[in-house]
């Protein structure tokens, strides 16, 4: 059970005002506010224990290096991953993506090879792709949904081919909400051996995820959005594949040894963490994995979707608003127009009663140009929101309505 009014104590931003009015932030899927654990968690490394990891015999440096280790276990239990070297910190499912585009694509991609990805992407699951297309002379195909927002994973068999190297598809769309059957297209793509990356950063905040049940072959996700610093992320890799892809970046911590003439690689998962990595937020991370295993995942989980019951229910009864994306499985989020106001209009009103949405492409424009639309508003819920707060979202845009009739 969710006790919201006790969970709101834990993330101190949630007293702030806006333009006098109390803050309703309603922009999750963006990113999450951060609980005190988490930021206590930062400011004690700070002033505590803060050294380069993997490096220094000295004391602190051992100390810091042993919490980020810790930390990778914590993401490697949340995600139930078999070993903790299939665990890379990244700067985030972004940094993640680009990881796998790049080393796998270097690796594995070749001219003439297809990659197929979904109509529904986020940009950061099309440009990577993109790009390595253009470096590979490969070809990007496209896995289109229904005008609900549901996937059209009938049509896969039609898409995969003898060139196909890769599927890249989100676990859930941060426009649409739905939750894509990913164990099915895993399954469909390994009958013919290729490999598939799941974009999990909206997944990861709203339940449970299992890799290993999922059968994936990568999965990405940003702390962000699951209550943890900006900066840090995860790629997780099954093994057998990361040791067959080549260091994304080199640099310090990626090597085994350097002489001018040839370098070698450390092992994994260091050989694809070059650099300083942003160590006090991968322990951050950790904090928050803590906090959301504390509170529960089933709990989060349920309480989220009667949030996102509730909002749906009370923004389709009022007159004139279009919701986009009505799956069956959700993840708490509502995409939606009002009559033909514009979206931004719609936000910056909003906005001057201290509700804080999304508004604009959504960073998915060709899944916006699927609905011949440009912009959208969006309102992503957390389990720190309440059910006043819907009322409130919902009151103002009725009022806005009456404003443009
Ligand atoms: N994929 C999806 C589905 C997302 O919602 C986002 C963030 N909006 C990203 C990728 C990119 O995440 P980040 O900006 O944290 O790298």
């Amino acid at each position: 059970m969710i006790d919201v009014l006790n969970i709101r104590k834990d993330f101190p931003i949630l007293n702030t005002t806006v333009y006098g009015n109390p803050l309703i932030y309603l922009d999750n899927a963006a990113t999450a506010q951060k609980p005190e654990c988490v930021i206590q968690t930062v400011d004690e490394l700070y002033r505590t224990c803060n050294a380069n990891i993997h490096r220094g015999v000295h004391f602190m440096s051992e100390q810091c290096t042993e919490k980020y280790e810790q930390s990778r276990e914590k993401v490697r239990r949340f995600i139930n991953a078999e070993k903790k070297s299939e665990i890379i910190f990244t700067s985030g499912t972004t940094g993640s993506i680009n990881m796998v585009a790049c080393s796998f694509g270097e690796r594995f991609v070749s001219a003439g090879d297809e990659i197929i990805i979904s109509e529904m992407e986020h940009h950061s699951n099309i440009v990577p792709w993109q790009l390595l297309c253009e470096r590979k002379n490969a070809v990007l195909k496209i896995i289109s949904f229904d005008d609900n927002g549901i996937l059209r994973i009938d049509l896969l068999d039609s898409l995969i081919n003898e060139h196909t190297k890769i599927i890249a598809v989100t676990h859930a769309s941060n426009v649409l909400g739905t939750i894509n059957p990913v164990r099915e297209i895993i399954a469909k793509a390994h009958l013919y051996n290729i490999p598939v990356l799941v974009d999990g950063a909206q997944a990861v905040p709203h339940g449970n995820v299992d890799v290993r049940d999922l059968d994936c072959d990568f999965y990405t996700f940003s702390g962000h959005k699951i209550y943890a610093p900006t900066g840090i992320g995860i790629l997780y890799g099954k093994e057998k594949l990361l040791e067959q892809m080549p260091p994304y970046q080199g640099g310090g911590d990626m090597i085994s040894t350097v002489t001018f003439d040839k370098t070698t690689y450390a092992q994994l998962p260091l050989k694809f963490e070059a650099g300083t990595l942003n160590f006090i937020d991968a322990i951050a991370l950790g904090a928050a994995i803590d906090y959301v295993n504390n509170t529960g995942r089933q709990n989060i989980f349920e309480y989220e979707q009667k949030l996102l019951d509730y909002a749906t229910q009370k923004l389709a009864s009022i007159e004139g608003l279009k919701i986009y994306g009505e799956a069956n499985k959700k993840v708490a989020l509502v995409s939606f127009l009002l009559k033909n106001i514009h979206h931004l209009d719609t936000g910056m009103i909003l906005d001057k009663k201290g509700i804080a949405v999304r508004t604009g492409t959504l960073c998915a424009e060709p899944l916006l140009t699927h609905f011949t639309q440009t912009g959208l508003v969006r309102a992503s819920f957390a389990f720190y929101n309440t059910f006043d707060e819907i009322d409130a979202l919902c009151e103002n845009l009725e009022k806005i309505s009456l404003m443009f009739k």
